[in-house]
């Protein structure tokens, strides 16, 4: 008689287990949700605004839109980024389906039209490097990033043969330099061999660059670049930041 119950006992205990863990895996699914909720930046499934922080799922997202400029489109609506969509231009290599143009980017001279995810990862740069980069080396915000330009219809370095530049679809960008609003003037060419605030505001903001930007090359990189960070959104590499 004494054996049935015992192992009744402990099969209800068993049971009873089974329940507690059950519930409290519901219970941890259910906070996970609600974090991932309130936590947008870190979910994969949600869609990207750039008005949320930066998260753990924000590099993929961005990087799923370098193939994808309808979805990048609808990301700078989502969140609000004023910008033009243009019309497609030109022939061939130089085709450029994707082209558009950032409503207020202090790019100077002019704000030239790239592709979307090279508007959107300048556009993170600026708001999320440059201009806290500014504040924390100079006390200043930026009044001017100088361009070399964007759009070039040329084959890698300018040769006659192998592959097209990034810049062959404007899905790069040349940065010379920045003028700050207190009128200091930083540029690539002249102070990034040097050890001053302005050498430290440089390598800070080609840094920050890798984090939004797939292909980052500065001075550091090769001759070619003494005098500009050549950022591009290559679907070929992921993160070269040299
Ligand atoms: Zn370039």
């Amino acid at each position: 008689m004494k054996r049935p119950t015992i192992s009744r006992h402990v099969g209800r205990f068993r049971a009873d287990r089974r329940v507690v863990i059950l519930l409290i895996l519901v219970g941890i699914l259910v906070a996970g949700r609600t974090w991932l909720a309130e936590h947008p930046e870190h979910d994969p499934w949600a869609p990207l605004d750039l008005r949320d922080p930066a998260g753990w799922a924000t590099e993929t997202k961005l990087l799923a839109l370098r193939d994808d400029p309808a979805q990048c489109r609808a990301v700078f609506e989502r969140s609000e980024v004023a910008f033009t969509a243009l019309e497609p231009a030109g022939e061939g290599p130089c085709r450029r389906e994707d082209r558009v143009q950032l409503g207020d980017a202090p790019l100077s001279p002019g704000t030239p039209s790239t592709t979307c995810p090279t508007a959107m990862a300048f556009h993170l740069w600026e708001r999320d490097v440059l201009e806290p980069a500014a504040q924390e080396v100079f006390g200043s915000k930026i009044a001017q990033v100088e361009h070399l330009g964007a759009f070039s219809c040329r084959r890698l370095y300018g040769r006659g043969s192998g592959a097209w530049s990034e810049h062959a679809t404007a899905n790069a960008i040349d940065i010379a330099g920045f003028v700050l609003e207190d009128g200091t003037r930083i540029s690539v060419l002249r102070d990034w061999p040097g050890e001053g605030d302005k050498a430290r505001f440089l390598r800070q903001v080609r840094d920050g660059a890798c984090t939004s930007f797939a292909t980052v090359l500065s001075p550091e990189y090769n001759a070619a670049h003494a005098d500009h960070f050549h950022l591009d959104m290559s679907p070929r590499w992921r993160s070269v930041c040299r």
